[in-house]
């Protein structure tokens, strides 16, 4: 043991734990929180965030495990983490925890106004049996042209995330509930901090690149549906689930109401009901709204904050917009390689 004292925590603490802090509760927080626990027992691993289920905005998401290219992320990387959510998700809905984890197989088509100019995306060969849709398929939507059809996951998260959560405490996780207003809080107790906090992170952080984007579904009781339809203008879906069937949305960025509209609401139910027309004989459940934590991409990555006399390590996975679910599981694997890299090269540090 080096004589100095050490600048960083972790010579000391790493001889017995090191303490990693993960904040926030959503999809996102609770997958790396999984991840780091049961890959790294050298490390006792807190959860602390200010909201839990079912008060995330991981709970309002729709659910769908779908892709899109996100701008700054070389594709591979994009198609590693699509792929790693997939096969994860693909596993629970074949297991006997599918209805506890509230994961299922999921068939139906995404449909284009235009031709899109890439007809095989990335992520064609990761669902199962894409394919173009067939003239007869799309005569029912006069107003597209062209459409996907496959199968893919849906998770609920309302289910999903207490499910993380009796994992992640299975792992030896401890959680907290606290508002954290500033990463310095956390560098007396903690060794690593892992930041989850989706649209805290503007706050949080200081990330100006986050904005939020306004989402709202109505729950419909609808239980003859059982394919899904996504217009690509991404403004309008049908995604049937476990208990009710998810019709949405709507894009609104920089938009922070967090009650429902009920003129969102009509537009939602008319264009749904243009889509699939039996939906005007369903019945509205229940309707929520939430905060997509809008980003051009993820910002997955890891840097070392200056806190008090020494730097913490800090890794950051969040501004997954439209996508967290689909991309939770795959950022998070990433998330838990930037951990390790912080376990080998902290102690080199401090012996600087
Ligand atoms: C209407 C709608 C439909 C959607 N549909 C889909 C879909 O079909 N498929 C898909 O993949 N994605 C979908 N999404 C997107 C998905 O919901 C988000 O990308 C995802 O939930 C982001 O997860 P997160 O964990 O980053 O954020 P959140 O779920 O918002 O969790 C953030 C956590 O951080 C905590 N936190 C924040 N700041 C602080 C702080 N300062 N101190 C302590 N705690 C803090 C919060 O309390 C919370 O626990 C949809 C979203 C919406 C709104």
């Amino acid at each position: 043991m080096s004589s100095k004292a050490p600048r960083c925590g972790l010579t000391f603490s790493r001889m017995k734990t090191v303490r990693v802090a993960v904040v926030g509760a959503g999809v996102i927080g609770f997958s790396t929180a999984v991840r780091i626990a049961e890959a790294l027992p050298i490390c006792s691993v807190t959860l602390l965030a200010e909201k839990f289920s079912p008060d995330t905005t991981s709970d309002v998401a729709a659910g769908i495990v779908l892709a899109q290219e996100f701008p700054d992320i070389p594709l591979e990387r994009q198609r590693r983490w699509f792929k790693d959510g997939f096969d994860h998700f693909f596993a629970i809905a074949h297991s006997e925890d599918a209805p506890e984890a509230g994961i299922m197989m999921c068939s139906g088509c995404q449909i284009f106004r235009e031709a899109p100019a890439n007809m095989k995306p990335y992520w064609s060969d990761i669902v199962i049996g894409y394919r173009p849709m067939t003239d007869r398929e799309l005569k029912r939507f006069p107003n597209h042209k062209f459409g996907q059809a496959f199968t893919t996951l849906k998770c609920e998260c309302s289910s999903y995330l207490p499910w993380l959560e009796k994992r992640f405490r299975k792992a030896g996780g401890r959680v907290e509930q606290r508002r954290v207003n500033s990463l310095q809080e956390l560098s007396n107790d903690f060794d690593i901090i892992v930041n989850c906090t989706g649209l805290g992170s503007k706050t949080l952080v200081g990330d100006d690149q986050v904005q939020p984007i306004r989402g709202q579904v109505l729950k419909m009781d609808a239980p003859w549906l059982k394919h899904f339809i996504r217009d690509v203008d991404g403004m309008t879906y049908i995604y049937p689930g476990i208990h009710s069937v998810t019709i949405g949305g709507t894009r609104q960025v920089e938009d922070m109401r967090l009650h429902v509209d009920e003129g969102d609401s009509r537009s939602i139910l008319e264009r749904c009901s243009r889509l699939e027309p039996s939906l005007r004989k369903a019945k509205v459940l229940y309707q929520s709204v939430g905060l997509r934590p809008g980003r051009r991409s993820p910002r997955v990555e890891r840097e070392l904050v200056q806190m008090g006399g020494r730097q913490v390590p800090v890794v950051h996975n969040y501004g997954h917009g439209g996508w967290g679910v689909s991309f939770s599981w795959g950022t998070s694997l990433d998330a838990l390689g930037l951990v390790r890299q912080c376990l080998q090269e902290i102690p080199l540090q401090a012996k600087l």
